[in-house]
């Protein structure tokens, strides 16, 4: 399968008031044309900010990427001047956020907003756009298309204006969709069929997908591959079958247990008690060892190295991986 992006050693910084906050901290990944691929982890763990590092949207000042690459289709990002990542964005690469309202226009119709990026961007004569507007209401499950196009965003449902950015976000045929927590602000039944539809588009355009989110629930029905991230790092990866079903981060099986189960109504939430380490100066060990019930000697002391569970599954905690012992001892000797 191609590759469409590849993120390697990625850091991204933030300088405040209170000092520089290391939001992201060494990310790597790749994802391939087809693919939907799932950033999973709660807020401020950096999810966020990897994927508008890869829309060229981390504001410098205050943010920096301090090191790594991002090669979209082998050209390198981080060194492209606005003006030519302004020809990828909303093009090649399009992001739906999480509040459809903000990314709509109160004053145009949905016509104007589904057809300028088209003509601007695509060069489409008024008349091709429209007819790409119309397949494109149609793609997203948008009846009576032709009467619509002249409505106003405030002529929708919350669930309608979802499809509709959905909508303007694909009609210029982009490669890369970056999704941030797009169903979050809706209820359950609308963000059921709004996964769906992702699965669809995917499925006639053949899209590569990012869905960022922090509720593992979301994707477990639509991510061939998921991520999960945690104080700036990636603290496992693998298929959307190895997360679920052998979970090996004590982090990773803590957000399984939040999950909600439509199957066993009675079964309480267990949310991860406490909270995740502040970036200032993130921690040398691991950086879940003050909530984790399994942390052990080696575990803030020394941030654990990368252990593969299988070609596609990796981890990185110390609880499998036999060089935790010899660590110990090492540093014992040191001391
Ligand atoms: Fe817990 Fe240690 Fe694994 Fe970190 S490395 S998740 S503290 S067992
Ligand atoms: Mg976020």
């Amino acid at each position: 399968m191609e590759k469409i992006l590849d993120v390697n050693d990625l850091h991204v910084t933030f300088r405040t008031y209170g000092g520089t906050v290391k939001a992201v901290r060494g990310v790597s990944f790749d994802l391939h044309k087809g693919e939907t691929l799932a950033i999973v982890g709660e807020s401020g763990c950096g999810k966020s900010v990897t994927s508008n590092a890869v829309m060229g949207l981390v504001p410098n000042p205050p943010g920096k990427i301090s090191n790594g690459t991002i090669t979209f289709k082998g050209e390198e990002l981080t060194a492209l001047p606005e003006k030519d990542m302004r020809k990828i964005r909303g093009i090649d690469i399009s992001m739906i956020f999480q509040d459809p309202m903000t990314a709509l226009n109160p004053t145009l119709t949905i016509g104007t907003q589904l057809t300028e990026g088209l003509m601007e961007h695509r060069k489409t004569s008024r008349g091709k756009a429209r007819e790409k507007a119309l397949q494109m209401m149609n793609l997203v499950g948008i009846p009576n298309p032709e009467e619509r196009l002249k409505q106003y965003p405030h002529q929708f449902s919350g669930g309608m204006r979802q499809r509709i950015v959905i909508a303007i976000a694909l009609i210029c045929e982009p490669e890369l969709l970056i999704a941030d927590e797009p169903t979050t602000a809706l209820d359950v039944t609308i963000q059921a069929q709004i996964l769906e539809l992702f699965d669809r588009i995917q499925e006639q355009t053949g899209v590569s997908i990012v869905l960022i989110t922090h509720d593992l629930g979301v994707v477990a029905k639509i991510a061939d591959r998921i991520l999960v991230m945690y104080a700036g790092k990636i603290i496992e990866e693998g298929t959307r079958k190895e997360v679920f079903y052998t979970p090996q981060h004590p982090y990773t099986r803590g957000l399984l247990k939040s999950v909600p189960r439509l199957d066993f109504k009675e079964d309480k939430l267990t949310p991860i008690d406490g909270t995740p380490p502040d970036l200032f100066s993130p921690p040398q060990g691991c950086p879940f060892t003050a909530r984790c019930p399994m942390a052990m000697e080696v575990c803030d002391k020394v941030y654990p190295l990368q252990t593969e569970i299988s070609k596609t599954h990796k981890v990185d905690c110390w609880l499998q991986d036999e060089r935790a012992k010899q660590l110990l001892a090492a540093t014992a000797d040191n001391n």
